[in-house]
């Protein structure tokens, strides 16, 4: 039997995958293919074991990271959103600005003032006269926080409708697009490689491009010999539903990332947190979300079936509690109707930033988010592609 042959095959259709097959397919001289599950329904999440860690409405992007990498790669990402939508007429982007705060003098504050100045970040010192109390009358900070209001392009990006965007426009310029999990990769003599599906797919690449984030190491992927280091972590994120009112009164709330060891009182879990603002979800409803920094070592998972089993859970008990009530405590008089968990895995990297390198002169990956994956998606699966198909590092950024 004659097998399809793909020039490029892009395994993992989320953040990272979905820009690659847009940039991969945007030369209309190359055959490529995106493959990938799509989202499951709820009640389908018991019997999948492949998911994925965009499944939400709301990721914070912005640019004030002290890391001059992620500098690079978000400022290359954010640039290019405006674009995507027009493109796939799908709106994701609400650069509603980002209040990052840390302990008043501590060095970590001063590493945060040192990264947006540096970077020239446009950004206002909330802690002067009354900005606060003018611009964000609903919030009540504590005294130790001190805020700084990043201005320049931070906000959010809905992950559903940005994924949704780039596979529609690679779809458009004629990327085969796969709704399937490849079981196995395997080397072909002449240097191509053969990919099957769960479903029965069986397809000819000549290169491959491996984007499948925190599941990268569950499958019999031949041509991935070196393990890459990667941990995977459980993550839970504390979900307050508002009536319509709250969702009016807090319009003009803006994302939020707030540095402190004992946030919410909880010093041996996290290292702080970052809350969403009101965001209608897929049930119809409003929902303020928070999400902590937790310390890794507590939150790390093995295997498929430990992924399988928190994917499943209503996440860790006294996250939600503690968080959510942290979260009421700086909005004071919120009205919540009701506050549930949801689970979701991340992957880190030793380095902190993600995985983007050639395997052999065939296969490529781009892998590992640390947890702003979401932040710096388009730049990478666009240097990825780039990297994949020409064997050229085509960015300002060293490859090392
Ligand atoms: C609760 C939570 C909050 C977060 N908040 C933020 C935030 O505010 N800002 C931010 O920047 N980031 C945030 N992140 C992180 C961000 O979502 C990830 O870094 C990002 O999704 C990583 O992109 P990715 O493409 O590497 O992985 P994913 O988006 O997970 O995509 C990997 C894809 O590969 C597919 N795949 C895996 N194995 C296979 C296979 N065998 N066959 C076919 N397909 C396969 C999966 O189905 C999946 O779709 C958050 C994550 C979580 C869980």
């Amino acid at each position: 039997m004659q097998l399809e042959t793909f020039d490029l095959c892009i395994i993992g259709a989320g953040m990272y995958g979905s820009a690659a097959a847009r940039h991969a397919s945007s030369n209309s001289g190359v055959k490529v293919c995106l493959i990938g599950p799509g989202e499951p329904r709820e009640d389908e999440i018991e019997t999948r074991e492949i998911l994925s860690s965009h499944y939400d409405e709301g990721r914070i992007v912005h640019i004030a990271y002290a890391s001059p990498v992620m500098q690079v790669l978000v400022r290359h990402t954010i640039k290019r959103f405006r674009e995507i939508e027009k493109l796939s007429g799908i709106n994701f982007f609400s650069p509603v600005g980002t209040i990052i705060t840390a302990e008043r003098g501590t060095s970590y504050f001063y590493t945060l003032l040192q990264g947006f100045e540096m970077h020239d970040v446009n950004y206002i010192d909330l802690s002067k006269e009354d900005i606060m109390k003018q611009r964000f009358p609903y919030l009540k900070l504590d005294d130790c926080d001190h805020p700084l209001f990043d201005d320049d392009s931070a906000g959010f990006i809905k992950a559903r409708g940005m994924v949704e965007a780039q596979k529609k426009i690679a779809h458009l310029q004629g990327c085969h697009i796969v709704d399937d999990v490849v079981e196995e990769v395997k080397d072909f003599k002449d240097g191509a490689h053969q990919i099957i599906t769960k479903e029965g797919h069986v397809l000819r690449a000549k290169k491959v491009l491996f984007c499948t984030g925190a599941f990268t190491a569950f499958k019999k992927f031949d041509p991935l010999k070196k393990k890459l280091k990667i941990q995977v972590n459980r993550e839970t994120a504390a979900m307050l539903r508002i009536p319509e009112e709250e969702k009016d009164r807090l319009s003009s709330m803006p994302t939020m990332m707030m540095y402190r060891d004992n946030l919410a009182l909880m010093p041996a879990v996290a290292k702080g947190a970052y809350i969403l603002p009101p965001i209608k979800y897929p049930d119809g409803h409003w929902y303020l979300k928070l999400v902590t920094w937790a310390f890794r070592e507590i939150q790390k998972v093995n295997t498929l079936e430990e992924i399988k089993e928190w994917y499943k859970s209503d996440g860790d008990q006294e996250v939600i509690d503690k968080y959510s009530r942290f979260l009421i405590s700086i909005i004071p008089g919120l009205k919540v109707e009701e506050v549930k968990g949801k689970t979701c895995i991340t992957c880190d990297s030793p380095s902190g930033l993600p995985y983007i390198d050639r395997i052999s002169l065939t296969v490529t990956v781009a892998v590992v988010g640390n947890g702003k994956g979401a932040t710096i998606c388009d730049e990478v699966g666009r240097i990825a592609a780039d990297l994949s198909l020409t064997g050229k590092w085509k960015s300002e950024l060293p490859q090392k």
